[in-house]
C-alpha cells in the first residue's frame, strides 16, 4: 500500500470512551490480557488473565539535549551531521544523482504502524512517530565529550562516511562544535587509541565525576534545555570485573569512585548521568552498568539502557535464526566473520576489547533456541563463532559474512550464506536517534492498575529498548528477548496501549469470513 502524502504526516484520534485527550496528557484505559501458566500434577494449566491499566502520557514535548560520549567518533559525528542535514533540508550531488537528507533506518522516523482497516478493508498506515507525541529529531540539541580534540567538522572528515558534497555544506555548521574533554583510562581501551587522547579531564576519579556532572549542568542551562539524555558511543572498553565491595552496590560504587579504585570511564559517565537525573544509554558492549550502577539508577528513578547498538550482522541474525527455528528447522552452526577498517575496528583488534564484542554478539540467539524444546534438548545449543578483523582499506564500510547451517527433515542440511556490506555508522546513527526519542517518550509515560492505583513509571532498566540493543539489559528476572520482531511488537504494542489501541495481532479475521 502506498501512503498518500497526507497520511505520511497524519495525526489520528482514537474515538473511544476509554481514551481521553486532555490538555496536558492522553489518558487511556487498557485491558492487558495475558495468561498465567502453572504446572499441576504433570499438566500445564493455562489461566487467561486480565488486568486493567490506566496509561497516562504527558503531551508536552520537551526541548531535549543529547550528550554523546565519543562525540567525535564515526557514530557521533555521523549522527550530528545527519540531524543537521535534515534540519537544513540539504541535498547534494553524487555520481548516481542528487541525494536528499532523510532518516532511513530509524524505526520512529521511517517505520510505520497499521491503525486498522478502512471501509474498503485495506490497512491504513501512519508513521511510527505519529503514535504518541515525540520529540522531532530535527529539534535535538547535541553536545558531548571525546578524548580527541578534533571539532565535529574535522571529525566528520576523519570518519570518511559522508559524501564530499554533503561534507562541504555541513562544514561551517559543524566547525564550531567541539567535544568537551573526557576521562581517559588507558587500560580500558586498546593501546592503539592513545594517539587520539589529547583532550582529557585530569584529576582524581572523584574530581572527574564532578567535572562530568558540571558539564551536564552547564549544557542544560546554557542551551536552555528541559532534559538531557547521555549516550555512550565511545570506544568499546574491556569488561570490568564485578567485585563484591567494589561495584556490586550503589554505595560501594560511589565509595570506589571517592577512593579512586578501579572504575571504567563508561561507568563514571553512567554514575554522573544518573546523579544528574539524566537517562544513560550504553551503545557499546562492555558491562558499564555494573550492579552498583543499576542499583543507583533504581534508587534515583533514572532510566538506563544497554548494551551495544543492534545494527547490522546481529540484527540480521536475530531475524534469520528466529525464522529458521520458528519454522521448525534445527540451526546447528552459526559462523560470523566481520572485517572493518574504521577506528572501532582498530580498537576491536585488541583481544580484551574484542572479547567484549564477542560476548555481546554471542548471546543473541539464546532465547530462540530456548523457545524450542522440540528441537533442542536442555542445554543443547548451536555452535556459534564470531570473528572480527581490522582491514583499514574498507574504512567504515563494514563487511559481515555469515554462514547458518540447519538440519532439515530426514537428515537433510541447509546452509545459508550471507554477505552484508554497508557503512556501519549510517546504520548506527538512526538507532541512536530512536534510543533517545523512545527513552524521552518513556519518561512521559506513567501507569497504574486497579490493584495498584499509585502511578508509576517503567522499571529503571528500560527493556522496551531491546529492539535497539545487541545484548539487551532487562530488569532482574525478566526474560531477555532477542528475536527482532518480538522486540518491535513490544514497542509498538506498548505505544498502542498508551492510546488505548489493542495489540497488533495480524489475525485479519475480517477477511477470513464469507
Ligand atoms: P569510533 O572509534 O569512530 O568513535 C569512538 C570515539 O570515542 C572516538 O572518537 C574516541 O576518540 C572516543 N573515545 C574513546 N574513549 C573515550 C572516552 N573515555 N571518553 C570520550 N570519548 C572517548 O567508533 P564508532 O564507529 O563511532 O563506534 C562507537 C562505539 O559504538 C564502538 O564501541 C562500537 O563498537 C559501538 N557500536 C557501533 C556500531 C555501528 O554499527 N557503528 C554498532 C554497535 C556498536
Amino acid at each position: 500500500l502506498q501512503l498518500s502524502p497526507m497520511e505520511a504526516s497524519a495525526e489520528f484520534v482514537v474515538e473511544s470512551p476509554d481514551v481521553v485527550y486532555g490538555p496536558n496528557a492522553i489518558e487511556a484505559q487498557y485491558e492487558y490480557r495475558t495468561t498465567c501458566v502453572s504446572r499441576e500434577d504433570g499438566v500445564l494449566k493455562v489461566y487467561p488473565t486480565s488486568t486493567r491499566f490506566t496509561f497516562r502520557t504527558a503531551r508536552q514535548v520537551p526541548r531535549l539535549g543529547v550528550m554523546l560520549v565519543g562525540w567525535g567518533g564515526n557514530n557521533g559525528s555521523t549522527l550530528t551531521a545527519a540531524v543537521l542535514a535534515n534540519r537544513l533540508r540539504l541535498s547534494w550531488p553524487t555520481r548516481t544523482g542528487r541525494k536528499e537528507a532523510n532518516y532511513y533506518g530509524s524505526l520512529t522516523q521511517a517505520g510505520t504502524v497499521s491503525l486498522g482497516l478502512d471501509a474498503e478493508g485495506q490497512e491504513v498506515f501512519v508513521p511510527f512517530s505519529a503514535l504518541l507525541p515525540m520529540v522531532a529529531p530535527d529539534d535535538l540539541v547535541f553536545d558531548g565529550w571525546d578524548i580527541s580534540s578534533l571539532n565535529l567538522a574535522e571529525a566528520m572528515r576523519r570518519a570518511q562516511v559522508l559524501d564530499w558534497g554533503l561534507q562541504e555544506q555541513l562544514w561551517p555548521h559543524l566547525e564550531a562544535l567541539r567535544p568537551r574533554p573526557s576521562v581517559y583510562i588507558p587500560e580500558f581501551i586498546a593501546a592503539n587509541q592513545s594517539v587520539r587522547a589529547d583532550n582529557l579531564i585530569l584529576g582524581t576519579r572523584a574530581q572527574q565525576l564532578e567535572q562530568i556532572r558540571r558539564d551536564i549542568r552547564d549544557f542544560r542551562s546554557s542551551a536552555g534545555l528541559d532534559k538531557v539524555i547521555v549516550l555512550w558511543t565511545a570506544n568499546t572498553e574491556r569488561f570490568c570485573e564485578v567485585i563484591p565491595g567494589l561495584n556490586d552496590t550503589a554505595e560501594n560504587l560511589l565509595r570506589t569512585i571517592q577512593l579512586g579504585l578501579e572504575v571504567s570511564p563508561s561507568t563514571l559517565f553512567a554514575v554522573a548521568s544518573i546523579l544528574e537525573g539524566c537517562a544513560f544509554l550504553n551503545g557499546s558492549p562492555q558491562n558499564t552498568l555494573v550492579p552498583g550502577a543499576l542499583e543507583l539508577a533504581r534508587q534515583r528513578r533514572v532510566f538506563v539502557g544497554g548494551d551495544d547498538f543492534k545494527s547490522g550482522q546481529t540484527k540480521v541474525k536475530s531475524v534469520l535464526v528466529d525464522f529458521l527455528i520458528g519454522s521448525g528447522l534445527k540451526t546447528m552452526s552459526i559462523v560470523s566473520y566481520n572485517h572493518l577498517g574504521n577506528n572501532d575496528g582498530q580498537n576491536l583488534s585488541a583481544p580484551p576489547q574484542f572479547r567484549s564484542k564477542e560476548v555481546s554478539k554471542s548471546s543473541v540467539v539464546d532465547d530462540m533456541v530456548q523457545s524450542n524444546p522440540v528441537l533442542y534438548a536442555p542445554g543443547e545449543e548451536p555452535d556459534h563463532c564470531v570473528v572480527i578483523k581490522y582491514v583499514p582499506y574498507v574504512g567504515d564500510s563494514k563487511r559481515a559474512l555469515d554462514e547458518y547451517t540447519s538440519e532439515l527433515m530426514l537428515g537433510g542440511t541447509n546452509t545459508l550464506v550471507l554477505h552484508n556490506t554497508c557503512e556501519d555508522s549510517l546504520l548506527a546513527a538512526p538507532i541512536m536517534l530512536d534510543l533517545v526519542l523512545l527513552t524521552e517518550l518513556c519518561q512521559r509515560v506513567s501507569f497504574c492498575t486497579d490493584a495498584d492505583p499509585e502511578p508509576q513509571g517503567f522499571h529503571s532498566v528500560l527493556s522496551l529498548l531491546s529492539f535497539l540493543f545487541k545484548a539487551p539489559l532487562v530488569p532482574p528476572g525478566s526474560p531477555v528477548v532477542n528475536a527482532l520482531f518480538r522486540q518491535r511488537s513490544c514497542i509498538e504494542n506498548i505505544l498502542r496501549a498508551c492510546v488505548g489501541l489493542p495489540p497488533q495481532n495480524h489475525m485479519l479475521l475480517e477477511h477470513k469470513m464469507e
